[in-house]
């Protein structure tokens, strides 16, 4: 078996050890006769398969029976606007955090359905190359929303932010989703598309404080609304079943190391890309300022398009797939997610001081 260095941004690479017990499971989930794919939602067996992944994310996030867990279909994008649709009442203004693209995609959709938003901070000014330091909150706020990763253009928040007690605060924590340990009590509702740090594509996560249930838009239709999903324990229709199931297996595999432990493995395997940039006189040079450096997905740029075209051409030759920039922003983009084994960091580093050597 050949498995390629894979930092794709996502859908992205699982860890072996789950894949294998999922192949294990395949066609006969442990003894039962059939596949998980294959089961009713309202099973037993598929139940407990369930209330694995929720209960192991809640014990990641150290939140109790106050939060609902759900899994609900159509990506992290699906939140930008259930969220304003479910949380910022008439008389309220949404506010934002702007520090990319997708950051930027939840606040234009607040706009498009008609709601007040207001934009707290951001950083387009330079290209959004580094995180705001401070916000300015609008009258009313409903709540703020920010992006602790931003997956295109490589900056992350190395902690919750802090915000006054009154301010609901919602993060869309996509791409780094539990890579580090994180207070879910800080927040009135988290989500995160599963296929970059979490599992395969088809299920997004959002983890919820039910008291928010009063506040509540109750005129939505059934699918829209939270509270549908919360009343009925993300059982209300069908499931990403099996999303669901593999998420549960990453969750626990997790959990077995620790989120300190995934932090710090993070950390260092972050640092074998960032050595390489910052050891290479200029050669590679990162896009973003370096105290906001992101642990998750590390951009980087050659001197010129065609040594990065060269550059991604021969890493692939050499086994490491996926180094092209997203397509907005060009450039290079290692994506780094806690499943990434330290050997295909390690791989890189070297790979691009050699690079270097060859042609710098
Ligand atoms: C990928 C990504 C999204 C979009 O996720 P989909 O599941 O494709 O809708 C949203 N936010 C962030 C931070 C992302 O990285």
């Amino acid at each position: 078996m050949k498995r390629i260095h894979n930092f794709s941004a996502g859908p992205a690479v699982l860890p072996l050890e789950v894949l294998q017990e999922v192949q294990k499971d395949l066609v006969d989930y442990k003894g039962k006769g059939l596949s998980v794919m294959e089961m009713s939602h309202r099973s037993k067996d598929y139940q407990e398969i369930f209330d694995v992944a929720v209960n192991t994310m809640k014990r990641l996030l150290n939140v109790g029976d106050d939060y609902s867990v759900l899994f609900l279909g159509g990506g992290a994008s699906t939140q930008f606007y259930m969220l304003p649709l479910n949380l910022c009442p008439e008389d309220k203004v949404a506010n934002y955090i702007n520090t990319g693209e997708w950051a930027g995609k939840a606040y234009k959709e607040a706009l498009k359905i008609g709601k007040q938003a207001h934009l707290a901070a951001t950083s387009e000014d330079k290209k959004f190359s580094y995180l705001p330091k401070s916000f300015e909150l609008s009258e009313n706020p409903a709540y703020l929303h920010y992006c602790t990763n931003n997956t295109i253009y490589g900056t992350e928040y190395h902690k919750d932010l802090e915000v006054p007690k009154d301010v609901l605060l919602v993060a869309d924590m996509s791409s780094d989703f539990l890579s580090r340990p994180v207070d879910g009590n800080k927040y009135g509702l988290i989500y995160a598309g599963a296929q970059k740090n979490i599992g395969p594509a088809g299920a997004t996560a959002v983890v919820i404080r039910r008291d928010l249930i009063e506040r509540m838009n109750k005129n939505l239709p059934t699918m829209m609304a939270y509270k549908t999903h919360i009343d009925k324990d993300s059982m209300f229709n069908t499931p990403p079943t099996f999303p669901v199931y593999v998420i549960g297996l990453v969750l626990q595999w997790i959990e077995k190391q620790g989120l300190e432990n995934v932090l710090l493995n993070n950390q260092k395997k972050a640092a074998y890309i960032y050595d390489a940039i910052d050891n290479s006189g200029g050669f590679y040079k990162g896009t973003v300022e370096k105290e906001d450096r992101s642990l998750m997905n590390i951009t980087f740029r050659l001197p010129s398009e065609e040594l990065e075209a060269q550059f991604i051409d021969e890493a692939k030759k050499a086994g490491m797939n996926n180094l092209k920039g997203h397509r907005s922003v060009g450039g290079c983009r290692a994506s780094t997610y806690n499943s990434l084994p330290l050997e295909s960091t390690k791989a890189l580093g070297e790979f691009m001081d050699d690079f270097q050597k060859k042609n710098g």
